[in-house]
């Protein structure tokens, strides 16, 4: 067990109480010795916690305590590792409002969005609880005759996940669930910023009944040290990563040395259409989800707004008035709609894009509010006038910012939305869905919302074309990231 006092996370976060927390692997707490981090609060930098930093070492033994469970928990009944992962999903549902506290302790968002994660991340476990005992397979004869073919899929091997902060239940969850259904064993490897939502679950899982050594947990402040053990560990067979396009890009490169199977959800750069046509207040609601749940970090978050001329004026009068109202603050205050950004350099980082974009012409056409002085805020701000080969609408923003640019011709229209290296989300907003089908289907975008800003859906597959990802996470597709078909040739 730990080293020193561990907290729980049905504790109230608290200044009085810091957690101290290791590893998990092998169904082993780690004692926390050696060289730690600190988690903190980025709406007011309280320390939550100290957290032992993971090394080259602890990867390693975490993948040989997965690679040990892996042969029985492949061999375990689909139906037995479904009723785990039921029970999972139950517990999470049981403690929503303790484990919504942890990810606004931790990662900042307000207390609505942190019990909207819960949710989403609980429902990938019940239904990959429900897809593991449908794995399909082929029996079939073949063309020519004399022989039979028979399909079935086995899991993997053992995984290595690599999770961002910015929604640290789901993105652990949307991995974690199809693994496990799969019959795959798992080290996760969680973001610095949010490790204890990662502890959390690991705890829960093996709570459910998940067998030691199929959930193990490094966290660490040298990601490049510890994911390079675990794809160096002969066991380690799939590394399933989400996160940036440039990290995915450099981690593909290195499982290519050893042609490990790779499933990469990256970044995006949506683009947001409003048609002439379109229903203005449902587009303004639509765009308020699409860009500022969780502050606008989010690689689904709408990054450049593509008004029809002739609605822009209404629908940025609009949209104006509804960003405006929305009240910042710390998770802890129920009030807050808006929560901070992760932490200094990201607001730093959207601030300078910002300014680059006015001092290339644009115009910050809301009233930002004052923000709280003591955590790493950034009001939002919604613009015009912004030039196209600003950063704002080349670059994924990752916060609070809203440029608003204007079209006229549906082709043009689809050409400079295109125009992107990244293709993960999109949005169309249209009165006549005939024809936000069609912008939809011209979108270069793995996911486009039609008249909804919102596309997460855990019985949906989620992911992105171009440099936005290879794979897909989530519905029928989520597990078979994690099976390989193996097909036997029977001689009649
Ligand atoms: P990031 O790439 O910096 O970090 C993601 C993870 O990779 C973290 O666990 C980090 O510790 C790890 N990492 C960083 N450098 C590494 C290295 N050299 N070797 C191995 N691992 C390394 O991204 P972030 O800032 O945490 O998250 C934001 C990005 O994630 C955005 O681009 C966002 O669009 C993307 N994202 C994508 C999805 C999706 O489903 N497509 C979902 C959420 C976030």
């Amino acid at each position: 067990m730990s080293g020193g006092p561990r907290g729980s996370y049905r504790e109230p976060m608290t200044t009085v109480d810091i957690l101290r927390e290791g590893a998990r692997i092998g169904g082993a707490v780690e004692p926390v010795t050696g060289a730690r981090f600190v988690v903190e609060n980025p709406a007011d930098g309280t320390v939550l916690a100290e957290v032992h930093d993971g090394d080259a070492a602890d990867a390693t033994r975490a993948a040989d305590a997965a690679a040990a469970a892996f042969g029985p928990w492949a061999a375990t009944a689909p139906r037995a590792r479904a009723e785990i992962l039921l029970r999972a999903f139950q517990l999470m549902t049981e403690r929503h409002a303790e484990l919504a506290r942890l990810v606004s302790a931790e990662n900042g968002k307000p207390r609505a969005d942190a019990l909207g994660e819960i949710a989403y991340a609980a429902e990938f476990l019940r239904w990959y609880a429900e897809e593991g005992v449908r794995v399909p397979g082929v029996a079939g004869v073949a063309p020519a005759g004399g022989a039979r073919i028979e399909v079935t899929h086995r899991p993997v091997g053992v995984a290595a996940l690599v999770t961002p902060w910015n929604f640290p239940a789901a993105m652990a969850t949307r991995k974690i669930g199809p693994a496990l259904a799969a019959g795959c064993t798992v080290v996760l490897k969680p973001a610095a910023e949010t490790p204890l939502t990662a502890f959390a679950l690991a705890d829960l899982m093996a709570e459910a009944g998940v067998p030691a050594g199929v959930v193990n947990v490094v966290p660490t402040t040298d990601p490049g040290a510890v994911v390079d053990a675990l794809l160096a560990h002969p066991a380690v067979r799939k590394l399933s990563f989400t996160g940036s396009t440039a990290v995915g890009r450099h981690l593909l490169a290195r499982a290519g040395q050893r042609v490990q199977n790779c499933s990469m959800e990256l970044g995006g750069n949506a683009p947001f259409v409003v048609c002439a046509d379109a229903d203005l207040d449902a587009a303004v609601a639509g765009a308020l989800v699409a860009k500022l749940r969780n502050s606008g970090q989010a690689c689904t978050a709408a990054n450049r707004f593509f008004v029809h001329e002739t609605v822009a004026d209404e629908f940025t009068a609009r949209f104006v008035a509804a960003v405006d109202a929305l009240p910042l603050g710390p998770a802890d205050d129920p009030t807050a709609a808006i929560g901070p950004l992760i932490g200094p350099r990201a607001v730093q980082r959207v601030q300078r894009c910002i300014d680059a974009a006015v001092a290339a012409g644009a115009r910050v056409v809301n009233q930002p509010a004052a923000v709280p002085t003591d955590g790493h805020f950034l009001a939002p701000h919604v613009l015009r006038d912004v030039p196209e080969d600003a950063a704002l609408v080349t670059d994924e923003i990752f916060g609070p910012v809203a440029p608003i640019l204007t079209w006229a011709d549906p082709d043009d229209l689809v050409a400079r939305a295109n125009a992107t290296e990244l293709g993960l989300a999109g949005y169309v907003f249209a009165g006549d869905t005939g024809s936000a089908r069609r912008v939809a289907r011209a979108l270069d975008c793995g996911m486009v919302g039609v008249n909804r800003g919102l596309v997460s859906e855990p019985a949906a597959p989620f992911g992105g074309v171009k440099q936005s990802g290879l794979g897909r996470e989530g519905g029928t597709d989520g597990i078979l990231a994690f099976l390989e078909a193996q097909y036997l040739s029977v001689q009649e």
